[in-house]
């Protein structure tokens, strides 16, 4: 038995769903277990393209069991919308491949309606939330505001607790933001149409992990996000608001005590970044359009482009050091083939002095990138499957990043499909 979680290095996006799916084959149960909707793995295998927002990413290998953690933000109506869109495409869910922690807590309409009316009230202020009601949810969580999807077993006591929890939150829903408030028969609504739908799915997943390791059963944890975006670790306060660090992956899944074999970090063959919040290795203008072109980098969420920059060392550096990643994944180095030179970001100029370590939050702003040019390849990769099949240059530059962030680069992506792979 081995357990392995797959883990963002960077601002997120990139690309853990695609490893997870390639890697799935080697595990028996796959936990997400942090965040919510609010970001997209898009994955493409032979039964298609899949744009996965709460479902974990081992959805699609027969026999895997599939888990929502604890930590998840469950929001049982985009849930049942992801799940529709899913079964649509051919893929089973059941109660077998599909369990959802009866400890997780569930993301309510009003959770959706807090980040909106916060944004508007922010206006040019605002943090960029993708309105999936993600902040309000945790903080809610933190103060025990919220109902386990275990609760869904107990109607008595969870109308009691929804009540109570309404009634209190209309009060800064009318009264603070002067919205209107909710009643019951709305929440009533969202009982029968999205909760009934998920409650088969609700389980006690602690003790069925907790069998599956006694059995030797081997798991896979998967992030969402990145490093960076992590609540205690990244760029407060333009973070999620969960920790998206390997060393929470057993807390949010329901087994404290797992150990985790291998941490596999994600890191794009650049960088990218959604929303606002410092981006210090930020490209603009044509060579940012070219680039964004090139990787398609448009929110799978969202669809708003996404801010583009060349590899940036200093933060993925820190990325790998607070993930206490043992291997990396390069992913979308086939993206970079068009370019004469390929631009990295070595280092960061702060108060005129270089800087090779990722500063405090607040310094970013002051910080500017420093770039050096790598040799480009001009050639198409993407059917490369081997590691000598890459040209001299697309090798050092894979060669470069692994000696600077001190940490093997055991697969090379060149394609989003499943077999685009180069395994060291
Ligand atoms: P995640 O949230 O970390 O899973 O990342 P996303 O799914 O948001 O973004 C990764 C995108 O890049 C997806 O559209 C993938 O299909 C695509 N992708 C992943 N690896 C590669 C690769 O090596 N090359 C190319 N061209 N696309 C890739």
């Amino acid at each position: 038995m081995s357990n392995c979680a797959i883990v963002g290095i960077n601002w997120g996006d990139e690309g853990k769903g695609r490893m997870v799916d390639l890697l799935t084959d080697r595990y028996d149960i796959v936990v997400r277990f942090q965040g919510g909707g609010n970001a997209g793995h898009t994955v493409i295998n032979e039964r298609g393209k899949f744009a996965l927002h709460l479902l974990p990413s081992g959805i699609f290998r027969e026999g895997v069991v599939n888990i929502l953690g604890n930590g998840v933000a469950v929001d049982p109506e985009s849930l049942v919308r992801e799940m529709n869109e899913v079964r649509a495409q051919g893929v089973a869910l059941t109660p077998e491949n599909l369990m959802i922690s009866d400890r997780a807590s569930l993301l309510m309409p009003w959770h959706r309606d807090m980040d909106e009316l916060e944004e508007r009230r922010l206006a040019d202020k605002k943090f960029g939330s993708t309105k999936q009601g993600i902040a309000p949810f945790y903080s809610d969580k933190f103060q025990k505001k919220t109902v386990l999807a275990g609760e869904l077993n107990y109607p008595e006591h969870l109308r009691e607790h929804l009540m109570a929890l309404m009634e209190w939150k209309n009060l800064t829903l009318t009264k603070v933001y002067g919205a209107e408030p909710y009643t019951w028969e709305m929440i009533e609504r969202w009982l029968n149409d999205y909760c009934a739908l998920i409650k088969p799915h609700v389980a006690d997943t602690g003790a069925f992990l907790k069998k599956a390791q006694t059995e030797g059963k081997s798991i896979l944890f998967e992030a969402q996000l990145g490093s960076l975006r992590d609540l205690d670790y990244g760029i407060h306060p333009y973070t999620t608001s969960s920790n998206t660090m390997a060393a929470y992956a057993p807390i949010g899944s329901g087994l404290p005590g797992a150990r985790i074999d291998e941490v596999i970090g994600v890191v794009k063959a650049y960088s990218t970044c959604v929303g606002e919040g410092p981006f210090v290795c930020e490209m603009f203008g044509p060579e940012a359009d070219k680039l964004r072109e090139a990787g398609f980098e448009y929110g799978a969420k969202t669809g708003r482009p996404r801010r583009v920059g060349p590899v940036d060392i200093v933060a993925t550096r820190y990325g790998v050091e607070v993930q206490a990643a043992t291997a990396i994944a390069l992913t979308k180095l086939d993206v970079l083939s068009y370019m004469d030179r390929i631009p990295v970001c070595t280092h960061y100029r702060l108060n005129g002095e270089l800087v090779d370590r990722f500063p405090f939050p607040a310094a970013l702003d002051d910080c500017e990138p420093v770039v050096e040019y790598f040799d480009g390849w001009n050639c198409d990769i993407s059917a490369c499957r081997k590691w000598d099949e890459l040209p001299e240059a697309a090798k050092n530059y894979v060669l470069y990043i692994e000696k600077q962030i001190g940490c093997f680069i055991k697969y090379v992506s060149v394609g989003p499909e499943r077999d685009s792979i180069i395994v060291r």
